[in-house]
């Protein structure tokens, strides 16, 4: 019965002068979300609104789904548009809104009516309380509640009058591509798809880097991986995804370094190759799934070293995370189930019985030394052999 939805959005209503551009960032994302759901969408701005019409069948779970992972949206509205016809036509309309909404009338409500054009013949504190007495008479189980109601009956009397009492929470953030881009550094685990995730509801887009070991590690542990993107890609949009083959590189700091430190320095050596493509592709920062002291390349003493290699700004916005809110967060976005398939990750081959948990850097940079020989060689062979994946959602 809906052949509008109004969009609702906060913080780019504080951007100024810029306002526009997070605007039309929201819209064409709106349009690119849409593309694949089934029906025709008109997707418009007007008066520091968003509408997004449809004309004729369309499939609504699928229209609020789509909307529901778009950036930069607090609230999806089932809107009734419709011309100003008169006083006694507008309050039928909202009765047959209620009527076809609410089943069960047993709830409190209030009228909470507005007026961009203030030629309306009434104001609004006359609206609220004549289309509140049609209301009642028209369902004698409903009560008002000008305090707490249940349902608030919005009128808004603009170029059309829009009626709506709906609000679906929206993905909030800001619009993707109105932030730069960044690097994500991403493994098949729990942490990271959630770290891009967060980066990305903050209108960044993001790119992503996966180094892998095979034969340690399997061509269905890489799946796992595209397919975590995959699921990202619903929120974040498309994904180019770098897969550097990890193995030489591994396999010689295993025979050179003492193994304590083999996640540190294996650690170092992913964000120097993953800020080499970031830097190439125009990112302007890394993201990790890092959070303090989650395992003993995570201790803050481990963080100074793996940080320490890099020239970008890394974010890592899961470091004060618990585990369980990381998995509230994967489990929203649809990542856990497929984070948790148990498929071997690159680092899991290679970790020492008891790593260093406070890595001393000088120690490090000493050990790291002993690669001098060849490390270069292989650094750049890793770069040189990259397989680039283009990442797109599959699913809404
Ligand atoms: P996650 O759940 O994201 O795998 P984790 O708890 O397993 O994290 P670590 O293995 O210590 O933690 O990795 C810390 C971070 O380093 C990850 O969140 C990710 O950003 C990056 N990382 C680890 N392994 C890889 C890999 N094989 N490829 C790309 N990035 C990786
Ligand atoms: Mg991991």
């Amino acid at each position: 019965m809906y052949s509008a939805f109004l969009i609702k959005y906060a913080e780019i209503a504080i951007k100024g002068k810029n306002r526009y551009l997070f605007e039309d960032a929201l819209v064409s994302n709106i349009k690119y979300k849409l593309r694949n759901v089934d029906g025709e969408f008109l997707v418009r701005k007007e008066q520091g609104r968003v509408y997004v019409e449809t004309s004729g069948e369309y499939d609504y779970e699928d229209t609020v789904e789509a909307l529901k992972k778009v950036f930069g949206i607090t609230g999806i509205c089932p809107v009734i548009l419709t011309e100003d016809e008169g006083f006694d036509k507008l309050c039928e309309t909202v009765i047959k809104h209620i009527d076809a909404t609410y089943k069960d009338k047993n709830f409190t409500f209030k009228v909470n009516a507005r007026r961009a054009r203030k030629n309306y013949p009434l104001n609004s504190m006359e609206i609220n309380a004549l289309v509140g007495e049609k209301v009642l008479d028209a369902f004698p189980e409903m009560k008002v509640d000008v305090h707490k109601p249940d349902v608030v009956i919005n009128i808004e009397i603009r170029k059309q009058i829009n009626i709506y009492s709906v609000e679906i929470p929206g993905a909030k953030g800001m619009p993707l591509g109105t932030a730069g881009k960044a690097m994500l550094l991403l493994s098949g685990g729990i942490d990271s798809p959630v770290a891009g995730y967060m980066v990305s509801k903050r209108g960044v887009t993001i790119e992503a880097t996966y180094f892998h070991a095979p034969p340690y590690t399997s061509e269905r542990a890489k799946q796992k991986v595209v397919d975590l993107a995959k699921k990202m890609s619903r929120y974040t949009g498309k994904i180019n995804l770098n897969v550097v083959n990890f193995t030489d590189i591994q396999l010689y700091i295993y025979e050179k370094c003492p193994h304590e430190q083999l996640t540190i320095i294996m650690r170092r050596y992913m964000m120097k190759i993953a800020e080499h493509f970031a830097k190439e592709s125009g990112c302007l920062g890394l993201v990790t799934g890092e959070s303090i002291g989650q395992v003993a390349s995570q201790t803050m003493q481990s963080l100074v070293a793996t940080n320490e290699v890099c020239e970008l700004p890394v974010y890592r916005p899961l470091i004060a995370f618990d585990k369980q809110d990381i998995i509230e967060v994967a489990d929203k976005i649809d990542t856990y189930e497929t984070s948790i398939l148990p498929f071997e990750d690159c680092c899991t081959i290679f970790v020492a019985k008891h790593p260093v948990t406070k890595p001393n850097l000088s120690y490090i940079k000493k050990s790291e030394l002993k690669l001098t020989e060849k490390i270069q060689e292989l650094v750049k062979e890793a770069i040189d052999t990259v397989e680039v994946i283009k990442v797109e959602p599959e699913e809404i």
